[in-house]
């Protein structure tokens, strides 16, 4: 069975977060993944720290690089 092991970049300091491993299933008891998640036109974004996410919604347009 393969590791499921997924891994986001936090939009804003782009430190990577893992999403699905082994090491967050051993602490997921204690802590869910990302430390912080917030959704923004349909998406879901994962943030290492609560600081991140703050400023992600402040101006989330200056952190999302794929634009139309
Ligand atoms: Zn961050």
């Amino acid at each position: 069975m393969a590791d499921e092991k997924q891994t986001v970049q936090c939009p804003v300091c782009h430190t990577e977060i893992e999403i699905g491993s082994q090491v967050a299933k051993l602490y997921g008891a204690v802590r869910a993944a990302p430390r912080a998640q917030s959704s923004y036109e349909g998406r879901d974004y994962f943030f290492c720290c609560k600081a991140c996410k703050k400023k992600f919604d402040e101006e989330p347009k200056k952190y999302i690089k794929d634009k139309k």
